[in-house]
């Protein structure tokens, strides 16, 4: 956040602190605890039964599938997963029949863990519990605000629909991390096949804690939770006017008071919603109707064996078989559209192996991610050949980003193509040529060159791309140069 000056004081820079929480909808086939289907979008109140319409004298069951994908959940997140107990959270709202949501408090199932952002920082987890969700109101009338509202209408179909929520440590530091953060948990929750991650169905919720203070200081602000964010974009725009919010109370000589705020996506900022409760609000108590849940050591190491390759690892082995930094924003593009496949096909063939997975990143992180709906057209194989072809020097990259686009655009084999646009490979024998002319003519830079100036690189590259009319594969030329330098 930018420095501001208070009347003659120096100028302070503020720094954004945030935890955010996210809420995650299980795909389980059934709810929580009950045997009512887990669907989005049916029939209002079609899902439902005596145990999830809080019937009096209705009992709990725990769905096994439920804690099976939270323990995925933990262990994606590096968490310890732990024997773990239910509570019951009180309050009143008229979408949570019970007038109780079963959740878990002091004994959470999985604790401690991180979740490694794509830019390579790692951000804490401190618990991620298993708790039911709550129907829906729809407030109807008056834009859907529940004080101008006709009437209000509610679902139970969502009612102890099985949720984990995940809590993060207040490690992060601005609105990007906080969106690159969700990205990566909601990466992470599709791979190990836990939730789908719909923010727009509400199936992945994150609120967000948020408080400034003075860049460099050591201790927290107090926060603010924001809730109602209901996409990336809003989580982002939500957090910049709040914390813009708390350094203009801070430096009007106020103090933030701590408490629940609302995003209003259309007004573009944050409202008072309600005072912070505090933990004795909720009268918390353990559910007298279930038993402790003990996974055990077998259970627990079968479900971290069984985890398929998360982000991560994915954008370690890309970086590995190319040798470009596993925290840049190629690596990650590449994985985040599932492009990695392409990658592996390069890596397995023949020629310099890093150098042809460097192209191949670069390629897929450009050309195939702008036009990824058409990924289909490109097969491995084609797409393997075209980027031996640019490392090779029979393509300059110019005429191989030209060819992949048309690949895209039509399919068809790589040779075939550049044939058809009239790209004739420059002999290695013409190129040095071109480059010995090209030294002749600039004897003082070559000299400087020779003793050490790496970056008249660009000026040799330069001239040779000209005196090639743009034929010259520049990447070769380069190597070339240095081949000449010894
Ligand atoms: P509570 O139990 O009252 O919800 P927690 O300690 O569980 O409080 O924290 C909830 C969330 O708030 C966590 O994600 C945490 O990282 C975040 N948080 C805690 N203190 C701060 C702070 N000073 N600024 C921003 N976020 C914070
Ligand atoms: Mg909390
Ligand atoms: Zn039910």
């Amino acid at each position: 956040m930018s420095a501001a000056t208070a009347g003659d004081a120096p100028a302070v820079a503020w720094e954004t602190v945030i935890g955010l929480e996210v809420h995650a909808e299980l795909r389980t086939a059934t709810k929580l605890f009950c045997g009512c289907r887990n669907s989005f979008g049916e029939e209002p109140n079609t899902n439902v039964c005596p145990v999830c319409l809080g019937l009096p004298g209705s009992l709990p069951v725990l769905n096994k599938a439920a804690v099976e994908y939270a323990m995925r959940i933990g262990s994606a997140l590096h968490c310890g997963i732990q024997a773990s107990i239910f509570h019951r959270k009180n309050y009143f709202y008229p979408d949570m029949p019970k007038d109780y949501q079963i959740s878990q408090y002091d004994v959470p199932i999985n604790v401690d863990g991180w979740l490694e952002l794509s830019g390579g920082e790692r951000i804490g987890i401190v618990r991620a519990h298993l708790e039911e969700d709550t129907g829906k109101t729809t407030h109807v009338g008056g834009g859907g605000r529940i004080h101008e509202a006709g009437y209000s209408l509610v679902d139970f179909n969502r009612a102890g629909v099985p949720l984990v929520e995940i809590v993060s440590a207040p490690d992060i530091r601005s609105s990007e991390q906080a969106r690159s953060y969700v990205e990566e948990l909601r990466a992470i929750l599709v791979a190990t096949g836990a939730s789908d991650g719909k923010m727009e169905e509400g199936s992945l919720r994150v609120d967000a804690n948020v408080s400034v203070r003075p860049a460099g200081s050591g201790g927290f602000g107090t926060r603010c939770e924001i809730k109602n964010m209901n996409s990336l974009r809003s989580l982002g725009r939500a957090i910049e006017y709040e914390a813009a919010r708390q350094v203009a109370v801070v430096q009007g000589g106020g103090e933030v008071v701590q408490e629940t705020r609302h995003w209003d996506e259309a007004a573009g900022r944050t409202g008072s919603m309600r005072s912070k409760e505090e933990a004795y609000d909720y009268r918390y108590f353990p559910e007298p109707d279930l038993v402790p849940v003990d996974p055990g050591e077998a259970w627990i190491s079968a479900v971290a064996s069984a985890l398929p390759p998360l982000p991560a690892s994915r954008r370690a082995a890309v970086a590995g078989a190319s040798g470009m930094d596993a925290s840049s924003d190629a690596v990650a593009t590449v994985v985040r559209l599932g492009l990695d496949p392409f990658v592996e096909a390069v890596a397995g063939g023949p020629g310099s192996r890093e150098n042809v997975a460097a192209i191949a990143v670069r390629r897929l992180a450009n050309e195939v991610a702008a036009e990824i709906d058409s990924v289909g057209r490109l097969s491995p194989a084609s797409f393997a050949a075209l980027v031996r072809m640019e490392a090779d020097g029979s393509l300059t990259a110019a005429q191989s980003r030209t060819v992949l686009k048309e690949l895209l655009a039509s399919g068809g084999e790589p040779k075939e193509v550049a044939g058809r646009l009239g790209f004739e490979a420059m002999a290695a024998g013409d190129l040095e040529a071109v480059v010995e002319e090209v030294i002749a003519a600039h004897p003082e830079e070559w000299a400087r060159f020779l003793a050490g100036e790496d970056k008249l690189t660009g000026f040799f590259v330069g001239h040779i791309k000209v005196a090639t009319e743009g034929r010259a594969n520049l990447g070769a030329a380069s190597a070339l140069l240095r081949a000449l330098r010894g």
